[in-house]
């Protein structure tokens, strides 16, 4: 596929609603090891009304901005922020109703800049950033022109990095106050970032 369209996109963010909520226990038990245990909810909730607001879209700049302003202002918590500042971050570096794959890039590459703006996290601090900052590199890397091979190098790129979590201590925020004990488990922000980002992958 050389271009990403509207309806395409819509695709895959529904089809990152079902896989996550077929996970959502999973990411709350992996919360629950060094936090509250309501990951699975915070995620499930916040992406339906990215769902929901990307449906009534037309074109991507737009579309983007609504699904970011409406998820900061419908659904509280850090998870609804950064995936806000996600998309909002994506709504700067896209325009018009059909994306090749430079303009795929600079998208996403504009999602995690604005994300970088509300959490200090790096690479290595256990948290959805370790996902979320290799995917991008990733598909930056990709210099394949078709779309699925660009999202399908991020994919991959998130899931490994979801999977170098679970041997990371803690190392930001409340969750570093729980040492050692966070190790053995993937961080559960890795982890459905990571789901999300390879269910884009696999539904166009
Ligand atoms: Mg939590």
């Amino acid at each position: 596929m050389t271009t990403l369209t509207v309806e395409t996109f819509k695709a895959m963010l529904r089809n990152a609603l079902t896989n996550i909520k077929a996970r959502e226990d999973e990411f709350s038990q992996l919360d629950a090891v060094i936090g509250d245990g309501d990951h699975g909810q915070a995620i499930v909730t916040a992406l339906s009304v990215i769902v929901a607001t990307a449906e009534k879209g037309t074109e991507f700049k737009t579309m983007l901005n609504d699904m970011g302003f409406d998820v900061m202002l419908q659904v509280s918590g850090s998870t609804s922020t950064l995936l806000g500042a996600f998309f909002l971050g994506m709504s700067d570096n896209a325009a018009g109703t059909e994306l090749d794959a430079t303009a795929v890039k600079a998208m996403f590459a504009g999602g995690l800049a604005n994300v970088q703006k509300q959490t200090k996290a790096q690479k290595g601090d256990k948290t959805m950033m370790d996902s979320l900052i290799p995917a991008i590199d990733a598909m930056e890397a990709c210099t394949s022109e078709d779309v699925k091979e660009v999202l399908t190098a991020g994919a991959v790129a998130a899931e490994a990095g979801a999977l170098e979590t679970v041997a990371m201590q803690a190392n930001f925020g409340r969750a570093r106050n729980y040492g050692e004990r966070s190790v053995g488990h993937a961080d559960s922000g890795a982890a459905s970032w990571a789901c999300m980002l390879s269910s884009f992958a696999q539904a166009i």
